[in-house]
């Protein structure tokens, strides 16, 4: 019998979420959501093998502490984490022990869906660390997102915790359309990668023309921010950071840059950029 679920995974930012999804994810991506609005929750990636298919989540900002989530986003992040049938809460294992989930995410009660903790960059920890953060947290998982050190066996229980059922998505439909929202997320990070704290949360990314027919493929896309000093610090001095960001995310793209002043706060760009809304009818 198969199994398939939805894993969601939760941390604070630089914890390794993005190079441990690369690492889950890698070359196992086989479909992603195509239209993130259309959809309850951002699903980042699917792993498909054998006999399970794992679609996975995110939960963008919940854990940010000098961000305050607008709703809207905050809704989405709860969402992905009460459809989980299994949370990881991924940790920074070179920082101390982490808070449980419930207290870092300031939710009234903890999860019912079973979390699992695992701390991440376990290559940069002495021994002696490793034992003590075994002690205080003796059902934690080690890994490294880095060299992958404990990133099968983790992948084997977080399957097990799957229920049993067939695939959710056709494993063989690896189309490039869906491959959309994927290429705004590697736009959005790689961007990211490049920036100081202060822009992130303004920073959203929009696949708009998407030419499938033709190699090398095209792909445009739209990187929004809020004001215009952002989007400066975004271009660059004679464009040179986003140059670098097209460069890094990938050969083929065609990337822009505009302002879509306090999208944030707007209903409507929300939407369109994937969230899903506190009050929304087909909530
Ligand atoms: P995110 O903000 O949670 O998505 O974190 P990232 O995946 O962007 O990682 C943050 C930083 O930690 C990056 O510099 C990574 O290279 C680094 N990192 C991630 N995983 C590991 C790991 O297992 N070991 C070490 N040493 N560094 C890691
Ligand atoms: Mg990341």
């Amino acid at each position: 019998m198969s199994r398939a679920g939805i894993v969601t995974v939760v941390g604070k930012p630089n914890a390794g979420k993005s190079t441990l999804l690369n690492r889950i994810i890698g070359e196992k991506l086989a479909i992603v959501s195509e239209k993130p609005q259309s959809t309850r929750d951002r699903v980042v990636g699917i792993r498909t093998t054998d006999d399970v298919q794992m679609i996975v989540l995110d939960t963008p900002g919940l854990l940010n502490p000098r961000y305050e989530l607008h709703r809207a986003m905050r809704t989405t992040a709860l969402r992905a984490l009460s459809d989980a049938d299994v949370i990881v809460y991924l940790a920074d294992a070179t920082e101390r022990v982490p808070v449980p989930l419930a207290e870092a995410a300031d939710l009234a009660s903890p999860p019912r869906t079973r979390v699992v903790t695992v701390l991440n960059k376990v290559d940069a920890i002495r021994p002696v660390e490793r034992v003590e953060l075994h002690e205080a947290l003796p059902d934690a998982r080690f890994v490294s997102a880095l060299t992958g050190e404990g990133v099968d066996e983790l992948l084997v229980e977080l399957a097990a915790a799957l229920p049993e059922g067939p695939f959710l998505y056709p494993e063989d439909e690896i189309s490039t359309a869906p491959v959309r929202f994927f290429v705004s997320e590697l736009v959005r990070e790689t961007a990211l990668e490049q920036l100081d704290e202060e822009l992130p949360y303004s920073l959203a990314c929009e696949v708009e023309e998407f030419r499938e027919g033709q190699t090398p493929l095209y792909i445009r896309t739209v990187l929004y921010v809020e004001r215009e000093s952002q989007k400066r610090i975004l271009i660059g001095a004679g464009g040179q950071r986003i140059r670098e960001i097209g460069r890094t995310a990938r050969g083929y793209l065609d990337l822009w840059v505009k302002v879509l002043p306090n999208w944030r706060k707007s209903d409507r760009a929300l939407r369109r950029f994937g969230y899903r809304l506190h009050d929304d009818p087909s909530a």
